[in-house]
């Protein structure tokens, strides 16, 4: 990387230099390889084994243990001997060749931007809620083990998202405590005179110093931007502080920081990426951003700049309902783009907003974010074969007249690191079993090799999760009550709740009415009745923080602190306060069964039932994001018919009944059915199929061979045809779009006539090309498709030579026992090396 350059130093903080060793130590505190890597774990613990305990933070650790201690151990030959063994692996995973070097030795891709409002990558780095920055941070960690060329762009946060405790009335609370960059394990970037590389941009016609700074994750870094520079104005310097905090003025400044800020300390780095990915439509300025150094490097106009960066974009869209996306007014709009509009990217203000509404020429419209992601991309993905679907219906009104199942979006779905949410049991298993290196290539064995784990292994493994898992919800929970000023007979039975061979229950996620989490409550006496059941006894631990101004959520919350307190039910249902990575680990690796109960189609895709599946639990979840693909009666149970029913109070009902009836008939009796081994042979058949099958396909390691080689390398490809000879090709795509316009109007069809011949018919169509030239244009037949088929496109030929007026003759010859009125003409651009219809809406139908 650009940074391991003499031109950039890093500085580290306030740590004493002359201590020798000390250099290694510091090395490996800031690798955030130690968040899935745990080799180094029991040298930060002789440091300070509280404050290790406490923070899992190896950076505040090294700063903060005491001079003395750090003298002593760094003089104990053994402690050096740990040293220099985890320094020559970090060197030896850095040097050798990995899946990406292997697969793609002459690949035209050398770097990927990766930009994200969030990364969750670890609890000692909170710049993340949830969901979004799961997805970053894991896919993160993925490219490192593969090798594949990924830096990554976003933004520093002196607060980040809130952190949640629950009070004695069972209300959440949200607390801010300050990130001080000098404690997270970060650097700032410096410039060889030893300054801080700073950033300046306009906003609202100030400037705006931006700091800088990098976390190394293994082999890819993650660059960070923050206004809180003491050159700026008070209101400036908190535009960084909160995450999805304050209003859209304070919003749009953030995305334009992430964008265009982010797009510039690149530049800055000497990394010049062929591929920018945008995870959500948050970073979409970039595009502007891509363009306007286009403009600058080639002296090209911006339409022109734009349509030869178009491929080289990738927006992955997380929404599944339209009020999801970023959308700004045209007055918010005009006072932070208008004049980096006319002055930067030479076009007015109204063709800047063209770029973000559904109607161009409408001035009422705000201006979307995702709408902009489409019309700067080469190419748009949803993260779940359901919601690539869904994806497609929201955005089919930027493709009028095209069918949906041609709106440009395809899917990957999302997937997990395994590494970073496997229990060290599970590690231990799974190592026996594949390998030590088995996330760091192809897949294809783990199923075979898995399958072959014996019962007693996989049950012992379960079994030992779940009491750790107990464990640590006792102390937590004697924690957070004493925490909370509960008296000391609640903090008494606190920690004794649960019961090591109880079947344990997860559900930890974002307290959002459409999560449904509340859904267990619909009838307490019957849930009651399950709970405590003697011969089939169920535990549940919840987590979940409510939106900080969602009164509905946080009701939900203390909805569920109110039932426990009223039946006594601390022995059964445990609410643990401040959801975050560090607790989602504990109890993706305890539970035996992952609950999950969307209202379908709202959850994208969903990641937290896939960190259970490398531990052996299982998923019982509603049939919506990657459920909806993965489910199998074989490795667990489903909610809900596959079908949208909107917020349907009565389906929530017969939902509610159905999960009840599947806990008390099938889960409940699975789990305590034993054989003479003491085993419930039908779970752990059931854990092996998922463990088997669903873990290597919902890893982060098969998505980002996905992105990589169906998203990222055509993408370098193409770019790098149309940046070719100064960007020449975009300028052509412009003057040739501009040329079809001119025309448009005058293209029209003919009477088609049909022939019916043998197994078939042949077609005659004839079509007025005006000034065109049929390899200007495709024209084609158009049949939907039958029983859920795809549609069919077959291509019509032209005569060799037009008769007057750009008059032709297409035809074909098609082979079908459908009725020839199922057929209709249609025609379309067609451009060298374009992307229709994503690149050129235009279509036109026969009728
Ligand atoms: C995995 C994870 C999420 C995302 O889970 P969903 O399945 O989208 O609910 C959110 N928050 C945390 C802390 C996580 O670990």
């Amino acid at each position: 990387m650009t940074t391991d350059s003499p031109t950039f130093r890093r500085s580290h903080g306030f740590l004493p230099t002359e201590m020798t060793g000390l250099d290694t130590l510091t090395g490996l505190a800031l690798d955030l390889r130690w968040s899935w890597n745990h080799a180094a774990d029991a040298l930060w613990q002789q440091l300070d084994a509280e404050l290790w305990d406490r923070t899992h933070n190896p950076w505040v650790v090294l700063q903060t243990a005491s001079r003395e201690a750090l003298q002593q151990r760094l003089a104990d030959p053994a402690f050096r001997a740990q040293m220099a063994a985890l320094l020559a692996q970090q060197q030896c995973a850095a040097a050798e060749p990995k899946w990406f070097q292997s697969q793609h030795p002459a690949a035209a891709l050398t770097c990927v931007a990766y930009f994200s409002m969030e990364f969750m990558l670890s609890e000692a780095l909170p710049i993340y809620v949830g969901g979004l920055g799961n997805v970053a941070g894991d896919q993160l960690k993925s490219a490192s083990d593969l090798g594949v060329p990924v830096v990554a762009v976003g933004l520093l946060y002196q607060q980040g998202y809130f952190r949640q405790e629950i009070d004695r009335q069972g209300a959440q609370q949200a607390l801010f405590p300050y990130n001080d960059p000098g404690q997270l394990p970060i650097t700032p970037l410096r410039l060889a005179s030893g300054e801080w590389l700073r950033l300046k941009i306009a906003l609202s016609g100030f400037p705006v110093w931006l700091r800088t700074w990098q976390v190394r994750v293994g082999g890819v870094m993650l660059y960070l931007l923050d206004s809180n520079d003491a050159a700026n104005l008070p209101v400036h310097r908190g535009l960084t502080a909160e995450l999805y905090g304050g209003g859209m003025e304070l919003r749009i400044q953030q995305e334009i920081i992430l964008g265009i800020g982010g797009w510039q300390l690149l530049k800055a780095l000497g990394i010049k990426p062929e591929v920018c990915h945008l995870n959500e439509g948050h970073a979409a300025f970039v595009v502007l951003e891509r363009a306007r150094t286009l403009m600058q490097e080639t002296g090209l106009a911006f339409a022109a700049a734009l349509a030869v960066a178009r491929p080289g974009n990738l927006f992955t869209t997380h929404t599944a309902v339209a009020a999801g996306f970023d959308h700004f007014s045209p007055a918010l709009m005009s006072q932070f783009l208008g004049d980096y509009a006319r002055q930067e990217l030479k076009i007015d203000f109204e063709t800047l907003m063209a770029l973000g509404r559904q109607s161009p020429t409408n001035p009422a419209e705000s201006f979307n974010m995702a709408f902009l992601a489409i019309r700067g991309g080469g190419a748009v993905n949803g993260v779940s074969r359901l919601h690539g679907a869904v994806s497609r219906q929201l955005f089919g009104a930027l493709f009028p007249r095209w069918p949906t199942d041609e709106v440009p979006v395809g899917h990957v779905t999302n997937g997990v690191h395994m590494p970073s949410w496997d229990a060290e049991a599970a590690d231990a298993l799974w190592t026996a079993a594949c390998g030590k290196d088995r996330w760091r290539g192809g897949l294809d064995a783990l199923a075979a090799h898995i399958g072959q784990v014996p019962d007693e292994a996989l049950w012992q493994l379960r079994t030992s999760c779940r009491q750790d898992l107990v464990a640590y919800t006792r102390a937590r929970l004697a924690r957070q009550f004493t925490v909370s000023g509960q008296p000391p007979a609640l903090v008494d039975i606190a920690s004794k709740v649960f019961d090591e061979n109880t079947l344990t229950i997860g559900f930890a996620r974002r307290f959002v009415a459409y999560k449904r989490p509340n859904l267990l409550l619909h009838d307490p006496e019957r849930f009651i009745r399950l709970l405590t059941n003697r011969a089939q006894p169920v535990q549940l631990v919840l987590a979940g923080k409510a939106p900080p101004f969602d009164e509905a959520g946080k009701a939900l919350i203390q909805q569920w602190m109110q039932f426990i307190a009223q039946h006594n039910l601390y022995q059964h249902v445990v609410f643990l306060s401040d959801y975050d990575l560090l607790l989602a680990e504990h109890l993706v690796q305890g539970v035996d069964v992952w609950l999950n109960t969307p209202r379908r189609p709202w959850e994208a895709c969903g990641t937290s039932g896939m960190k259970v599946l490398v531990n052996g639990g299982l998923n019982l979840s509603e049939l919506d994001g990657w459920w909806a693909e993965a489910y199998a009666p074989e490795v667990g149970w489903a909610l809900g018919d596959g079908q949208e029913h909107g917020d349907d109070p009565a389906q929530d009902a017969a939902e509610a009944d159905a999960l009840y009836t599947l806990l008390e008939t099938q889960v409940g009796p699975e789990f305590y059915q034993r054989d003479a081994r003491g085993i419930p042979v039908r779970w752990v058949e059931r854990m092996r199929q998922s463990m088997a099958t669903l873990t290597p396909q919902f890893s982060a390691n098969r998505t980002v061979r996905e992105y990589t080689e169906n998203y990222y390398l055509p993408a370098a490809t193409r770019y790098a045809q149309r940046a070719a000879n100064k960007g020449a090709a975009g300028a052509a795509i412009v003057q040739q779009r501009q040329h079809i316009g001119d025309e448009w109007d005058k293209l029209a069809f003919g009477e088609v006539q049909t022939e019916a011949v043998a197994n078939g018919y042949l077609f005659r169509v004839p079509v007025r090309l005006g000034a065109l030239t049929p390899d200007q244009v495709l024209v084609e037949l158009y049949a939907n498709g039958l029983g859920g088929a795809a549609a069919l496109r077959i291509p019509l030929v032209p005569d060799a030579a037009s008769s007057a007026e750009g008059r032709y003759q297409y035809q074909a010859l098609v082979t079908t026992t459908r009725p020839a009125g199922d057929f209709t003409a249609r025609l379309l651009p067609t451009y060298e090396g374009l992307a229709v219809p994503l690149e050129d809406d235009r279509i036109l139908w026969q009728r």
